[in-house]
């Protein structure tokens, strides 16, 4: 479609970051330009309200800038899911691994509760392992993921077969 188009044409490639051998797709220049920021925000917002969803959670960090706008505009309230040690409330921690090592995400435990559905937000869906904690976090909480919407779903690393357990039904959609 004419939006896709848009989304695309304002994504960089940049070859060999972090790391060589990694093509890393950069979304600053969509966020630059007002028409495929707005875009971006209005879809993913209909896909909050089309969910059911009663709140946002967006995932550090590009998940807080897309996730922010998006549950305004659905008029949702909205929640970060940060790298470990940054909240400074009672947290739920979820553990994680990387490539190499593991990491760790958190989220305030007053901020979900059961009955709550959460539409999760963020930028490029790679190998599923940050949404998968995410998802974790989220049914540990005693909420329901509604969906998870991304920007980008990078299909060759197949993160959207290692997240269908955890989605259990619930829709994975990637602009
Ligand atoms: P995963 O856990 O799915 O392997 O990695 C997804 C996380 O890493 C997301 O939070 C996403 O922001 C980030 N990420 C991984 N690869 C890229 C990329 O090429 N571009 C951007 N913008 N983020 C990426």
């Amino acid at each position: 479609t004419g939006i896709q188009e848009l989304l695309l044409s304002r994504i960089r490639d940049v070859a060999d970051y972090p790391e060589p051998g990694v093509m890393f797709k950069d979304i600053t220049p969509l966020l630059a330009d007002p028409a495929a920021f707005t875009a971006l925000t209005d879809t993913l917002s209909e896909i909050a309200t089309n969910t059911g969803a009663t709140k946002v959670v967006g995932l550090e960090a590009r998940g807080f800038i897309l996730g922010a706008p998006v549950a305004l505009r659905a008029g949702l309230g909205f929640i970060p899911v940060r790298k470990a040690g940054k909240l400074p409330g009672a947290t739920l921690r979820q553990a994680y691994d990387l490539e190499y090592g593991s990491a760790e995400i958190e989220v305030h435990a007053e901020d979900l509760a059961a009955g709550d559905r959460v539409l999760i937000v963020d930028d490029v869906l790679a190998t599923g392992g940050t949404a998968e904690a995410a998802i974790h976090l989220i049914q540990r909480a005693g909420a329901e993921v509604s969906g998870l919407a991304v920007l980008m779903e990078l299909g060759f690393l197949q993160g959207r077969a290692r997240l269908t357990p955890a989605l259990d039904g619930a829709p994975l959609e990637a602009l």
